[in-house]
């Protein structure tokens, strides 16, 4: 028996087990839910990539040793040689891939990879066959057959492929020189059984330790999943969904150091609902709740339209808070959410500032360099929004670092003037 015929079995083996975790499309087979799988996808494939990388190296290595080999195995030195060489080319382009775009696209490199080892398997069959008529050649497309099933495609198509290649084994050694020119030795026979034997063992040992490493990637993923959730909660008003008084205390200090060290302009308003008490009793607290959310969701949108902060800091007292330099465009922006308010037009029979839920506005324009603490940028909005109140409410009242003097923002043509 030559030695040359456990190659496959050997080959086979570090391939599959190295390509383990190779299951990016095969979730579905381990009674995984699309979303667990979708969750861990990222993870899946840098697995995959590590396995490669292992793979590569170890293949490198015993092809190179095979290659050194002694007679009588002669005359496959060439095909463990450029094999080896063609690992190698792979593990350090895998290697580059891998390192350069970080932060990477996993898909991307997966991908790059994929194609540097399709390209350069094709040049070396070529190669090898047109040097000699190896039926190495043939071999070696057939284990890189192999190879791409495990790569890409399913459980399901590992063992379909698997069960391909051995017929096919058998009708190379069968036809050996009908098709390549050179008798196959008598070896051939065993190749096959060694290929079914390395396939079966490797089918299973892939199956289990994918499923293993999968459920730990799952496990892992869902406890992370858990911890943001309460990470979240924590900072997020349940009522609304809003930040909460918390979050903002925590954002604050970055909006006065902006402003104190990067010498930009921070803007806050503070905002309170018109004659809410009166709402709360005549319509009941539960009403009053879904005008808050009605609230949560109009502040939320004008969050994501302006790029501005929004919190829930009272019972019925929101804030925003945004970098701008130019007043008119603040007040643009505080404009924008009194109309918001406006726009929603939710009764409100005993306000005596309108028919409709209002609010009322105090707009503190911190000029870049204040010194102001968190505590101050807050009194001073919530200053602001006191004399906005005593102004008749619905309205918007600016205070100005600069001058501290307190002035009503206009309204422009478009503004709703219900009063
Ligand atoms: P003003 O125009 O001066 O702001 O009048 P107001 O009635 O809104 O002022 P006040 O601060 O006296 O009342 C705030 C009310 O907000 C008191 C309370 O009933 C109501 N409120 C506070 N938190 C909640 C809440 O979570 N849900 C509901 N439904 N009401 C709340
Ligand atoms: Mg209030
Ligand atoms: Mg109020």
């Amino acid at each position: 028996m030559r030695l040359e015929t456990f190659t496959p079995l050997v080959y086979n083996t570090i391939l599959f087990g190295g390509f383990k975790i190779s299951l990016l499309n095969k979730l579905r087979y381990y009674n995984f839910t699309q979303e667990e799988a979708t969750d861990c996808y990222g993870e899946l494939v840098e697995h995959n990539l590590r396995g490669l990388l292992i793979v590569s190296v170890a293949n490198a290595v015993l092809m190179l040793v095979f290659s050194f080999y002694p007679k009588p195995y002669d005359n496959n030195r060439i095909f463990y040689y450029v094999m080896s060489m063609i690992e190698i080319t792979l593990f350090f382009a895998l290697f580059y891939t891998f390192k350069k775009k970080e932060p990477y696209n996993t898909a991307a490199v997966f991908n790059t990879g994929y194609i540097i080892f399709i390209l350069s398997s094709v040049i070396f069959c070529v190669f090898v066959y047109a040097i000699d008529r190896s039926p190495f050649a043939v071999r070696f497309l057939l284990v890189f057959l192999n190879f791409q099933i495990i790569f890409v495609i399913d459980i399901i198509m590992v063992i379909i492929g698997n069960i391909i290649v051995i017929i096919v084994f058998f009708l190379v050694n069968k036809y050996s020189v009908l098709l390549t020119g050179v008798h196959i030795p008598d070896n051939g026979i065993f190749d096959i059984y060694n290929i079914a034997l390395s396939s079966i063992i490797c089918i299973t040992l892939n199956w289990y330790s994918s499923r293993v490493i999968l459920k730990g990637i799952i496990t892992s993923n869902s406890l992370k999943k858990e911890r943001n959730r309460f990470l979240n909660d924590s900072i997020h008003d349940q009522l609304t969904g809003l930040n909460n008084r918390r979050s903002f205390e925590q954002s604050v200090d970055f909006y006065t150091s902006v402003c104190r060290h990067v010498h930009q302009t921070v803007c806050v308003v503070m905002m309170d609902v018109d004659f809410f008490k009166n709402y709360n009793d005549f319509y009941g607290h539960q009403k009053g709740d879904v005008v808050l959310q009605a609230l949560g969701k109009a502040l939320k949108e004008l969050g994501e339209e302006d790029r501005v902060y929004v919190a829930r800091v009272g019972g019925e007292e929101f804030i925003v808070l945004w970098i701008e330099n130019r007043m008119i465009e603040a007040e643009r922006v505080v404009l924008k959410l009194r109309q918001k308010i406006i726009d929603l037009k939710i009764p409100h029979e005993k306000s005596c500032a309108a028919p409709y839920v209002t609010a009322s506005f105090g707009l503190y324009f911190m000029r870049g360099g204040s010194q102001d603490s968190a505590e101050e940028l807050y009194n001073f909005a919530d200053l602001a929004l006191y004399k906005a109140k005593e102004s008749g409410r619905n309205c918007i009242m600016l205070l100005d670092s600069a001058t501290h003097s307190y002035s009503p923002v206009q309204l422009r043509p478009h503004d709703d003037l219900v009063r």
